[in-house]
Parts: structure tokens; sequence; C-alpha cells
């Protein structure tokens, strides 16, 4: 067994290196390691990729940015030929600066700033979205050559986070807009939509197709050269999730073909965002105190306070309206059942978990049972990629959770062969010590997407 080890990432490279679920539970035994933290699987997302270019293999992924900006995550879906979804020139500002390319960029925010306009008609990222007339007069006086993507507004009452009454053209509006567009003579060449974020029905996504169709026959009509598809995000992330990808991949294949046949040239793209890091991202919080109070009954509840909360990575109860699945230690270690639950046969109290500000709002979850625990011990947090640490503040003093990676030997050999290799080792503090990290150099662009072998 041969193993690099160093504070940030952890390449676990034969079969008696210890799992992911053994880091974790090998990091909580490090002297003086009390803080709270993350551990990402990497193998994890490459996975995801595999799955996603053998289930969509007509449709390229831009990942969504604000899911999760983690700088690594970025350089590694940028080395599996990713692009990215940005929705403000900051986000833009940072792909540009990790080194990805404006023409790899879609800017799908269809209400913005017009300093942000000016900025990606600087940097050339052409493709950016709209919804209403107010914005197709701001691009036509700040970046008059936009590849403009209208979005439209489709069925979200299936997901979790709506998105719909925000963004989005009514069908009904769809006829105005484009005719203002070529009123305005700008160059419209795509529709967009989002069925909503934690989308529970795979349905959605062939109501949405069907429109997409409608507003690319009436574009065609008047003239506009349709050429890009964009599918939107939505894509379940973890495990448990009421439906499953594949489920979702089906119906979109399905309707892909009805709708946008091969022959005819149009590029499809997606922006799934929580799709790709929410089961990556596993956290590991510390018990920093305990109380147990009586309820009315007589019963007790135990009150246990962590070192990360709703102001920190759990964020995602409140906006992304996420239920938290704490286990222990053991429990994690040990695995699911069947039914994807972790299995333990201690006797649960009824218990509730509290971040460590000096808020009441700062509760994790509420009137749940669980075992006892004790002051120092840990609780897993699994699915914790997507929504959490992006929004996390560090109010009333605390910090955010530091990120520990973790990578067996495969995943290991794929991500050094990326072309930005350098980068991603760099920022993962990987030291070369006993193997051999002679990164071979890809030159001039990303790898193809389908650079992993499917087996
Ligand atoms: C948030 C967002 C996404 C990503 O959504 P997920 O549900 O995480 O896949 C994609 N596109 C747009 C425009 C978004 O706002």
């Amino acid at each position: 067994m041969s193993i690099i080890e160093n504070i940030d990432c952890f390449v676990a490279l034969d079969d008696c290196s210890p799992t992911v679920q053994e880091y974790i539970g090998q990091s909580t035994q490090v002297p003086g390691q009390e803080d709270a933290f993350y551990v990402v699987d990497i193998d994890d997302i490459l996975n995801k990729h595999r799955n996603w270019i053998q289930s969509l293999p007509r449709v390229r992924p831009y990942y969504a940015v604000k899911c999760n900006s983690s700088r690594v995550i970025l350089e590694i879906l940028m080395g599996l030929g990713i692009g990215f979804d940005c929705a403000s020139k900051g986000e833009i500002q940072e792909l540009i600066s990790l080194g990805a390319l404006p023409k790899d960029i879609i800017y799908a925010n269809p209400c913005k700033p017009k300093s942000h306009i000016e900025y990606a008609a600087k940097t050339g990222v052409k493709l950016m979205t709209f919804d209403n007339t107010e914005e197709l007069y701001k691009v036509a006086r700040y970046m008059p050559d936009a590849q403009l993507v209208l979005r439209i507004r489709v069925p979200d009452e299936h997901a979790v986070c709506v998105l719909g009454t925000k963004y989005g053209a009514e069908m009904d509006d769809v006829t105005n807009l484009l005719t203002l567009a070529k009123k305005l003579n700008l160059n419209v060449t795509g529709v967009s939509f989002h069925v909503g974020s934690g989308c529970t029905s795979a349905e959605a996504y062939s109501i949405a197709l069907q429109n997409a169709r409608f507003v690319f026959d009436v574009a065609i009509e008047l003239g506009f050269q349709m050429n890009l598809l964009d599918i939107g995000g939505g894509f379940p992330g973890s495990s448990d999730s009421p439906i499953t990808f594949d489920e979702v991949a089906k119906v979109i294949n399905a309707n892909l073909d009805l709708y946008f046949p091969t022959d005819q040239d149009i590029s499809i793209i997606a922006e799934p965002g929580r799709y790709y890091v929410a089961s990556a991202f596993t956290l590991a919080c510390n018990i920093v105190a305990k109380k147990v109070i009586k309820n009315s009954d007589g019963s007790p509840n135990a009150m246990y306070y962590l070192n990360d909360g709703v102001y920190g990575s759990f964020n995602c109860t409140i906006f992304d309206h996420y239920e938290t699945k704490p286990t222990t230690l053991d429990a994690y270690r040990s695995g699911t059942d069947e039914q994807g639950l972790l299995s333990t046969d201690q006797t649960q109290f009824q218990t509730t978990i509290w971040g460590p500000t000096c808020d009441s709002m700062d509760c994790i979850k509420k009137d749940f049972y669980f075992p006892e625990m004790q002051v120092g011990e840990w609780i897993i947090f699994p699915d914790m990629g997507a929504y959490t640490i992006c929004a996390a503040s560090n109010f009333n003093g605390f910090k955010t959770p530091s990120l520990k990676f973790y990578v067996k030997s495969y995943g290991f050999e794929l991500i050094s062969q990326f072309y930005n290799w350098a980068k991603i080792a760099n920022k993962l503090n990987i030291r070369p010590s006993g193997i051999n990290l002679n990164a071979k150099n890809f030159r001039g662009g990303s790898l193809p997407l389908n650079m992993i072998e499917v087996n």
C-alpha cells in the first residue's frame, strides 16, 4: 500500500487503501482536528460525468457555477471538457482567470446589469439568455453581436426550487419578443429553459422540449438562424432523489429524437449544477456542546451544538429546501441498507441539532430521532455538495469548513492526464512522493468530452 497523503488530498492507490468512508473516519481522529470539514470524492464527480456522456450523448454539459464554485471542482470539470453556465461578471471573470475559453461559457442570466454585458462583450462571451424586451434594448446597445438565447418558462411545479416565477418568457410572448429582436437587428440563435432545481418529474422535460420546438419554428419563420438548444439544469444529484438521472435521460432522449432529430444541425447543451457535485461532498461536523432538556411530558430532548450551521453550509436548509441526513460516524462507516437508510441498532432519542451562532434560527434539524452523542463526537452529512459552501457566510466569526479531497488510483490517473493537471495538482497541494506524476500535456484546449473510456 503506497499512499500520498497531505493536508488537502488523499490518493488511495490500491485496494488496501482506505475507502472514502474510512478516510473520513481517519480524518476525524487526527490530533487537534476539531473544525468541521468536507471530504470531496473526486471519483464520484468523474463517475457522474461518465454517466452523463453515456446517458445523454447528444447533450454537452455547461456546469452551473453558482451550485458550487470550489476552484478544484471547476478545474476538474474544465479538464473534462465541460463548459460553464455563469450568471454574472464575477463568475465569468473567475472562469476566464482559471483558463476557460469564452466560447465554453454561456452567460445564462436573463436579467443582466449593463456593465456585466459590456464585460461579456469585451471578453468575447457571446452566448447569453434573455426573456424580456428591456433586455433586448440593453443588448442591442451594449453587445449587438451577442448570440441570444430565449429563455422560456416551462411548468416547474414538480421542482423543489421553482424558478419560473422569476425567469422565462411566457409562450404567448415568444412571437413579440422575437419580432422585436428582429427589428433591433439582433441575433437570436437558441432557446433555453429550466425545469426548476430539484425537479421531481421527468415529464417536465418533455413539455419543455415540445415548447422549445415551437420557439424554434417561430424563430426560423422570422428568419433567425437557430442552432442552439439549451435544456437547462434540474438533474438529480444524490442517490436518494425521487427520480433518477437515468429516468430523466430516457425522457429527454426520446423527446430530442422527436422534436430535434439528429439530421438538423443543432448544438444541444444543458446546465447541470447539483448533478455533478451533490453526492461528491460529505460534511463532517463536530459536536462542540450538548444539553439535554425535558419535553412537557418529561421525555428527554437532546440538543447538540455543531460547528457548522444555517449561516454556513446549512444555508441549504433554507434556500435549497434541503432535508439534511445526519448520521453517526459509525453508521456512516458501515454504510446504508437497501432503503438507503444508515443502519444503527443504538437506542434513539428525540434530538435537535443547532449551528454554532447565537441565533435561534440557526437550527439544522429539529425533533428527530438519533442515538445519544457526546461532546467531541462527529456527525456526518452526506450529499452536501450542492448549494452549500457557495452561499455560506462567516456570520458571528465562524469559519466555513475546509475541503479535503479523496481520489482513487483510477481517477487519479485520469485527472493527471488533463491538460490543466499542473494547476489541479497545485490546488490540491499534491507533492510527488513515490509515484510518477508526469502529466501528459494536452495543449490547445480541452480534451474531447468523451475522453473517459466507457467500460
Ligand atoms: C441554478 C441554475 C442551474 C442549475 O440548476 P441545477 O438544478 O443545480 O441543475 C442551471 N441553469 C440556470 C439558469 C440556473 O439558474
